[in-house]
């Protein structure tokens, strides 16, 4: 998974196409994402109580990290991203596009 918490992410299939958010929950075992405000379900809530109403509840429903590309927090641009072990051997990600880590 090269996509983490907090990135931002295009979409680039279904019917969120196009569009931008921030990720907000990754699975790594199951390959999805969750990402802010994309891919909206809606549940709907039985009462809890007699004579309550209903309740519909929008949520954001985790779906394949392979519909999603990296956007670069610094150039802006929807880049793939490269690894390097830096000296103290802690891996970076890099940005394809402007070379900077992110
Ligand atoms: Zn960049």
């Amino acid at each position: 998974m090269k996509v983490k918490k907090d990135d931002i992410v295009k979409i680039k299939s279904g019917k969120d196409k196009g569009k931008q958010g921030k990720v907000m929950q990754v699975f790594p075992h199951e390959g999805k994402v969750v990402v802010e405000n994309i891919n909206i379900n809606k549940r709907h809530l039985r009462p809890q109580k007699q004579g309550e109403a209903g309740q519909v509840v929008e949520f954001s429903a985790a779906f394949d990290v392979s519909k999603v590309q990296l956007v670069c927090p610094k150039c802006g641009k929807v880049t793939r991203i490269g690894c390097t072990l830096s000296e103290d051997k802690k891996k970076t990600r890099i940005c394809k596009k402007c070379k900077s880590s992110i």
